[in-house]
């Protein structure tokens, strides 16, 4: 029996000998590692700060405290994304709301984004944060939601959890030229990994400052920041209320290595991807559209079945042939937590009409041709 996932990490001798020698090394955590790391990713993207942490859903949460989110206010994400986006805005006690998708790119739709910007405006419930999300892999139309962002007084937390490796118009995505922080995730699935692992990024120095107290317990060594001088070299002073959101050495040393083959990866989905998309064709299955102001990192690789009432009965018999055919996403608005918030079915028509066909065939950097010409002669025999 085959078994093919949906998405899975390539790891090298290289990778399993980076990690081995921080085994051996003085240090498992807090050592050198983690701020190689930072520095190599900050250099790939584009960006002046780079904080990392041991998840994305951790940075996601540490960028909504460092933006001043809390009690109160709103947070906006897009319904097609992982529950992490809209979560981050629940730990800081915010109210979270969503923006429904374009039917084309299935990221956040700037018109709809637009509209409830005015109705917000008019109510006096404007969100402090908006969270788009790079659905896939590609990104969002950053620029036009960064004007949106000045004309109407909101931060961007761009979670780029599936996108490193891809661009947009002429920038890196999580290059934070359109965003006040940008997420990445590094779990197994996504484009390189660390295990778990994730990083926020950011070109603001004090945001820069605070992510990385509130990623070690609002702890500091940093004079500056102290309410008075130094008892002695041992002293540290906690300023703020902070976790432990740490990345270990370990990991960090497994991204180094990742990252040098990032562009690699990220070549060899787009060779499948463009594989798929022709033999796809002719069956009833709508292949993922690429917009042209960027080029995807392909996280995902998204169809959409184009009878709705087939889409159960295909996802069942593509398990049956050991294929990990997947569903991304569950309007998140749908989930038993945000109804229980007042969100309610029918609330973003087009995030649930796509997700009534979607189903995510399997992309990863080691697919081979020969088990895609497997997936494809699956779905054809559904057929
Ligand atoms: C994977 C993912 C996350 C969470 O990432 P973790 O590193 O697993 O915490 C957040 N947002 C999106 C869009 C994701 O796909």
């Amino acid at each position: 029996m085959k078994n093919i996932p949906y998405g899975r990490q390539d790891i090298s001798d290289e990778d399993i000998a980076a990690v081995v020698a921080v085994l051996k090394s003085d240090f498992l955590t807090q050592g050198p590692n983690v701020p190689a790391f930072e520095k190599a990713i900050a250099d790939y993207v584009g960006v002046e700060h780079a904080v990392a942490v041991n998840s994305a859903t951790s940075a996601l949460h540490i960028a909504c405290m460092a933006l001043g989110l809390e009690s109160g206010d709103w947070l906006w994400t897009t319904p097609n994304t992982f529950v992490a986006s809209a979560n981050c805005g629940r730990y800081c006690g915010a109210n979270v709301s969503f923006v429904d998708i374009d039917k084309d790119t299935y990221n956040m739709s700037v018109d709809a984004l637009k509209d409830k910007l005015k109705t917000a405006k008019a109510a006096g419930n404007l969100p402090k944060i908006v969270v788009p999300v790079a659905f896939a892999g590609q990104s969002c139309e950053m620029a036009e939601i960064h004007a949106l962002s000045k004309e109407y007084g909101f931060f961007v937390i761009e979670d780029a959890s599936h996108a490193i490796g891809g661009n947009y118009l002429d920038t890196k995505i999580g290059c934070s030229k359109y965003a006040d922080i940008s997420i990445l995730s590094f779990h197994p699935v996504k484009i390189i990994t660390t295990a778990e692992g994730g990083m926020a990024l950011t070109n603001n120095a004090e945001l820069a400052e605070k992510l990385q107290s509130y990623r070690s317990h609002g702890i500091t060594r940093d004079p500056k920041r102290m309410t008075h001088e130094a008892d002695g070299a041992w002293y540290y002073q906690q300023v703020e209320l902070g976790l432990n959101y740490r990345m270990t050495e370990l990991q960090a040393a497994l991204g180094v290595s990742q990252l040098k083959r990032i562009d690699e990866f990220v070549a060899t989905r787009h060779k499948l991807a463009k594989r798929y998309d022709e033999l796809l064709a002719g069956l009833p299955v709508t292949t993922p559209a690429q917009a042209k102001s960027g080029h995807s990192a392909l996280h995902l690789y998204p169809v959409q079945v184009k009878d709705a009432a087939k889409r159960q009965a295909l996802f069942d018999f593509m398990r049956s042939k050991g294929i990990g055919v997947n569903v991304h996403y569950i309007p998140v608005h749908t989930q038993p937590y945000y109804q229980e918030l007042g969100c309610k079915p029918g609330d973003y028509p087009e995030a649930e009409a796509y997700y009534s066909r979607a189903l995510s065939l399997p992309l990863y950097a080691t697919l081979t041709e020969a088990d895609q010409d497997y997936v494809v002669d699956c779905i054809r025999e559904f057929f």
